[in-house]
């Protein structure tokens, strides 16, 4: 698919909702007018009486449509809107597929739902939702209920707060839609002492530069990876270190990801409890064993039960369970029959992901794309009605580029059980020291939408050779906070 830039700034945009309709597809961006006989986008900005034209002619195959809306000024924002609507008619039109989501391509529907809110009202957030950005209902409603829910736990955020993230970036195996940077442990079992070590020594830097800026710790959250992945003399040697240089009873939240229930055992449970955990999470992506041994991952949904049982027992009191919407080899049923049993076993969240294309790609066998994707949006209409029936609410939400149906990842809690860092660090609520290989530090001023991400480097092996450079690059926490007037 060509798809031709004709004087306009707006390749981003046009790129991305093009995207909606032609997930996997290469797409070629050119400033030129394509070949006649290409499947192509042309998008025309004409200047005309004081405003603008903004034009969209869509070929695939045999079939053209043309749509185009004046736009009054010449202001960007309004032209750039008029000419992702102009494109997506088309596309609605040639291909009958019509978007849940409408041309919204953003990852964060629910901090622009609050910021619409904040300049016009619920009303008119919800008009512009569906009217502007072609949102579904139901989409629109989500994307409110998630804004609301919101508020409450960013109110709870001061202008001198932070967030931790740890960073473990190691699994037992990988799980074939895995698109992190994850390690198999036996893989990376020579480099993990060195990694420890140098874990905690920059959990001890940002302890430092915490203290030093009289930051407030709000919540502490490993991710990875699946940070139970470490033996029970790793994992203890990190928790005792966080302990160490954090004031571990003033933050509001503590989460431990144990995603993989084949990771978990007392001793980890009890390592974790003592070190001040508060939450947990034991994924299950599915209860069906079959789809289990299809995406590579070593445990069966017995050993789910089994972890969950033994976490209870050591008393975590808010644990999370994450499902997966269009696994390879899960049906309609075997999806709603998943949602089911972790009901029954009534944790205090679960989170429900739609699958990413870009692995799904790879994996999805024997249905063809759009079968995937009307049955995907199924499931997560299953899961919404049933979770809201059994007194959950959403309370996060976000959004991948290339996931199955352009579809959501949506948080559901109960019992005001929210995850706090999940918010903080979707909405991009207050600044996050992140320790480890493949974290990224994001600092947000209080007083503004200045955000700025500093990297550590993505593999552990790099992270453990060029551990030093990090060191200096920590130099722009202090320079950030006294641009921003804080020290
Ligand atoms: S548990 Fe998560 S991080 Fe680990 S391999 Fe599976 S998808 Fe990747």
């Amino acid at each position: 698919m060509v798809l031709s830039i004709i004087n306009h700034p707006f390749k981003y945009e046009t790129e991305n909702v093009l995207r909606i309709f032609f997930p996997l597809e290469k797409i070629t961006v050119t400033e030129e007018y394509p070949a006649s006989d290409e499947n192509s986008a042309v998008t025309v900005r004409a200047f005309s009486d004081g405003g603008c034209i903004m034009s969209c002619e869509v070929k695939i195959g045999a079939k053209t449509v043309k749509k185009e809306k004046y736009v009054n000024g010449a202001a960007d924002g309004d032209a750039e809107l008029a000419l992702a609507q102009s494109l997506y008619d088309c596309l609605v039109s040639l291909t009958g597929t019509v978007p849940s989501w409408g041309v919204l391509t953003g990852v964060r529907p629910s901090k622009l739902m609050r910021s619409l809110i904040s300049s016009g009202g619920g009303d008119y957030a919800k008009r512009y939702f569906t009217d502007k950005l072609y949102v579904n209902k139901e989409k629109t409603e989500l994307a409110f209920a998630v804004s609301k829910a919101e508020d409450k736990i960013i109110s709870l955020s001061r202008n001198n707060s932070y967030s931790l993230y740890v960073s473990i970036p190691f699994c037992p195996t990988r799980c074939s839609y895995c698109s992190f940077v994850s390690h198999s442990v036996a893989h990376a079992k020579k480099l993990i002492p060195d990694y420890v070590r140098l874990l905690c020594e920059e959990l001890r830097e940002f302890s430092e530069i915490a203290n030093n800026l009289g930051l407030h710790l709000e919540t502490i959250y490993f991710g990875g990876g699946t940070p139970t992945s470490l033996g029970e003399e790793d994992l203890k040697t990190v928790t005792d270190a966080v302990k160490k240089y954090f004031d571990v009873s003033s933050a509001r939240e503590y989460t431990i990801e144990a995603g993989r229930p084949d990771t978990l055992n007392p001793e980890k449970l009890k390592i974790m409890k003592s070190a001040g955990v508060t939450r947990i999470s034991i994924n299950p992506q599915t209860f069906n064993n079959d789809v289990l041994k299809n995406i590579g991952r070593n445990h069966t949904a017995e050993m789910i039960y089994k972890a969950f049982g033994e976490a209870r027992n050591e008393g975590f009191d808010n644990i999370n369970m994450d499902f997966i919407a269009g696994l390879p080899g899960d049906t309609f049923g075997s999806f709603c029959e998943s949602i089911e049993k972790a009901v029954a076993l009534s944790p205090e969240n679960i989170t429900v992901h739609t699958l990413a294309l870009k692995r799904a790609a790879n994996i999805v066998t024997g249905k063809r794309t759009h079968e995937v994707k009307n049955e995907t949006a199924e499931m997560l209409s299953y899961s919404s009605d049933a979770l809201y029936k059994n007194g959950y609410f959403p309370y996060y939400m976000y959004r991948q580029s290339k996931s199955v149906g352009n579809n959501e990842n949506v948080g559901w809690c109960r019992n005001e059980k929210e995850c706090l860092y999940n918010i903080y660090m979707m909405e991009e609520i207050h600044t996050v020291f992140a320790a480890g290989g493949g974290a990224v530090t994001k600092l947000k001023s209080p007083f503004e939408n200045k955000i700025e991400r500093i990297f550590n480097f993505k593999y552990p092996y790099e992270y453990i050779e060029r551990f030093d450079i990090l060191k200096d690059r920590k130099k722009r926490i202090y320079e950030f906070y006294k641009e921003i007037g804080m020290i």
